[in-house]
């Protein structure tokens, strides 16, 4: 369900006071404070955003976020409480959608999954010409084969598919797949672009679906 929001945060203050400002603002929440206890959870309820803190008692956020991405696409904000961090975090390439840095206001946090949900929302996109894209489970499906993309591979795919013909920026692909910006280089997506590409080429050899514009960027253009 979209409204339901998973909490995981293991300061019961600041937990009671998210879930307060998230049923304020009309959202379902629902909170965890050991990390043993996200992946069934999610796994049985299917959230439709996921505020995940990085320090946790039982497994930390970093494998939660890791393990949550081998089957689903939900919306996950990251929650550190030091700025540094996220550097490091954005370097692992968790997928997560957002990241916050604590201290934080719960106003800001109400913005943000705002954000993300819309974004999250609007990338949808339609299973025309043989591509199916399944966002909760980061699975493209090409020909009827799985073309087995990692979640940045996939993200890449569907920004691409969801404008047809519109041309991106290496700067507005970074932005949007690493909403929390900068460290990543061009090459970076370069690199992803190429693989995405070459498991576009074995699921429908000879088609161009992910075309590189010279000296600009990427689109996507169905044959
Ligand atoms: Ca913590």
């Amino acid at each position: 369900m979209r409204g339901k929001i998973l909490v995981v945060e293991d300061e019961p203050r600041l937990a009671a006071l998210l879930r307060d400002y998230l049923e304020k603002a009309g959202y379902e929440p629902h909170c965890l404070r050991d990390g043993i206890e996200v992946v069934p959870w999610v796994r049985e309820q299917a959230p439709g955003l996921i505020l995940l803190d990085l320090m946790l008692p039982g497994k930390d956020g970093v494998e939660i976020c890791k393990e949550i991405r081998s089957f689903s696409g939900v919306p996950i904000i990251m929650v550190t409480a030091r700025v540094e961090e996220i550097d490091r975090l954005l370097g692992l390439e968790l997928g997560a959608d957002d990241y916050i840095c604590k201290p934080f206001s719960p106003r800001e946090v109400i913005a943000r999954i705002k954000a993300v949900l819309r974004r999250a929302v609007g990338q949808i996109s339609p299973g025309i010409h043989g591509l199916e894209l399944d966002k909760d489970r980061y699975k493209a499906i090409l020909n009827s084969r799985d073309l087995d993309l990692t979640a940045v591979e996939f993200q890449l795919l569907q920004i691409l598919a969801s404008h047809p013909g519109r041309i991106f920026s290496r700067r507005q692909l970074m932005d949007r797949i690493y909403p929390d910006r900068r460290v990543v280089s061009d090459r970076t997506i370069d690199s992803h672009v190429k693989k995405l590409r070459r498991k576009i080429a074995v699921a429908a050899p000879g088609e161009d679906w992910v075309q590189s514009v010279y000296s600009v960027g990427y689109k996507y253009e169905a044959p």
